[in-house]
C-alpha cells in the first residue's frame, strides 16, 4: 500500500510502499479515503527537537482521517465491511485507574497513531475496534477527516459553560477558529478571537460570527470597551501556545474567570501567578478529546447546524502532499485535506 512515511531521522516525509497492516481479533482495518494535515505532522516533517525525542523511525505518520471498514477482527461484531468511519487516534491502555474508571482520555499509557504507533497517512490503517467511530451520512469524508482537531476544539470549548458568556479565544489557527464556531453554536454572547496573522483572522471571520482582533495592531481593551464589556471576558480558550497570548488572556478575564488551555507553548514559560491568584482564575489543561463524550457532542452538533466547512481551504491529491506541507508552513491556510483515492 501507499503510505507517507518518516523513513529517515532527518527533515522530510516520503511516499513509500508498505505492507497492509495485519489486524488482531479486536481490530478493524480501515481503508483511508481522506486525511487532514495537523500541526503535529509539520513538526514531524521538520524533524524538530520534539519530533526527534518522540517519534521512532521508520513511522507511518498522520492521525486525522476518514475511510471505510475493509476488514474486521474475529471478535468484532458491531462494524460492517464498507461502513464509513473515522476514529479516535489516541489508543489507550485498559489497566490504569483512569481507564478502569471510564475516563479513557486520562489514561497515562495513551499512544498516538502516527506518532508512537503506525498512523493514518496510508491506504490502510489498523485501529482497535474500541477507537472506531461510525460516520453519519450527513458527515462526508472531508469533514470526517478533520474530526480529530474539531474534537480538540469541542473538548476545549465545552470545558466551561459558554451560554450567554463573553469568550476570548487566543490564536486563530484551525482549532481556535473551529472553537469559535462551537462557542457561537452553543450560545455565547461576544466571541472575540485574537491572532497576529491577518490571513488567519480573515479566515476566522469567514468561518464563524466572531470579532477578530489583530493584537499586533489593536489594543484588546479598546475592543472590550467598544463591545460594552465592563469587567472583561468570562471564559478564555487558549489556542495559540504563545505565552504572550496567555498573559493577555489573564489580563482581560473577569474576576473568577475560567481558562481552558489547549495551546502548547514551545518550552517552559513564565506566568504571573500573582494575577491568577488575586483574580481567582481557574485554568484547565486540555489534551485530546474525551472518549467518547466529545465525539458524541461533536457529531451531534454537526448534525444540528454547526458548520465548519470553510475551515478547509485546500484539497489536494496525496501525491501533492509536499505542496500541502509547504502551504501549512506559510500559515496562509486553514485545514488542508489530502485525498487518497485521487
Ligand atoms: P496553529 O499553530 O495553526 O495556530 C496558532 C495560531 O496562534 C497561529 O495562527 C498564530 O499566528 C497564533 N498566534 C501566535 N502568537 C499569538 C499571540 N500572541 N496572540 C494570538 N495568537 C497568536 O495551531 P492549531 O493547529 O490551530 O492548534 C492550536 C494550538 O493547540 C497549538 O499550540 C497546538 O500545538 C495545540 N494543540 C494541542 C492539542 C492538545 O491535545 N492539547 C492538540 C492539538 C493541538
Ligand atoms: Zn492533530
Amino acid at each position: 500500500m501507499k503510505a507517507l512515511v518518516k523513513a529517515a531521522a532527518e527533515p522530510g516525509l516520503w511516499l513509500d510502499e508498505r505492507g497492509i497492516p495485519q489486524i488482531g481479533p479486536d481490530d478493524v482495518l480501515i481503508k483511508i479515503n481522506k486525511t487532514g494535515i495537523c500541526g503535529t505532522d509539520i513538526h514531524i516533517y521538520a524533524w524538530d527537537e520534539w519530533a526527534q525525542r518522540t517519534v521512532p523511525v521508520p513511522m507511518v505518520v498522520g492521525h486525522e482521517y476518514a475511510g471505510e471498514v475493509a476488514e474486521v477482527g474475529a471478535n468484532v461484531t458491531k462494524f460492517a465491511i464498507g461502513q464509513r468511519v473515522s476514529g479516535e487516534g489516541h489508543v489507550v491502555g485498559m489497566s490504569s485507574r483512569a481507564a478502569r474508571g471510564g475516563r479513557f482520555h486520562l489514561d497515562p499509557e495513551t499512544k498516538g497513531i502516527g506518532v508512537n504507533i503506525p498512523g493514518a497517512f496510508a491506504e490502510y490503517l489498523r485501529l482497535p475496534a474500541f477507537n472506531v467511530v461510525p460516520l453519519p451520512d450527513a458527515i462526508d469524508d472531508e469533514i470526517g477527516a478533520i474530526l480529530d482537531p474539531l474534537g480538540n476544539a469541542v473538548h476545549t470549548a465545552l470545558s466551561f459553560d459558554l451560554v450567554g458568556e463573553d469568550v476570548l479565544i487566543t490564536g486563530a489557527g484551525p482549532i481556535g477558529i473551529m472553537s469559535a464556531a462551537v462557542a457561537r453554536h452553543v450560545g455565547a454572547r461576544h466571541v472575540v478571537i485574537t491572532d497576529v496573522n491577518p490571513h488567519r483572522l480573515a479566515l476566522a471571520s469567514d468561518v464563524a460570527d466572531v470579532v477578530p482582533v489583530d493584537v499586533s495592531k489593536e489594543d484588546l481593551r479598546s475592543v472590550t470597551q467598544r463591545l460594552g464589556m465592563k469587567e472583561g471576558f468570562d471564559v478564555g480558550l487558549e489556542m495559540s501556545g504563545a505565552p504572550a497570548a496567555f498573559d493577555q488572556m489573564v489580563e482581560n478575564l473577569v474576576m473568577g474567570g475560567k481558562i481552558a488551555m489547549l495551546g502548547i507553548p514551545a518550552g517552559p514559560a513564565t506566568v504571573d501567578w500573582t494575577k491568577l491568584v488575586f483574580k481567582m482564575l481557574t485554568v484547565k489543561g486540555i489534551y485530546g478529546r474525551e472518549m467518547f463524550e466529545t465525539w458524541h457532542k461533536m457529531l451531534a452538533m454537526l448534525e444540528s447546524g454547526l458548520d465548519i466547512r470553510k475551515i478547509i481551504t485546500h484539497r489536494l491529491p496525496v501525491t501533492e502532499f509536499k505542496a500541502g506541507f509547504e502551504i501549512m508552513r506559510t500559515g496562509k491556510c486553514g485545514k488542508i485535506v489530502l485525498d487518497w483515492k485521487a
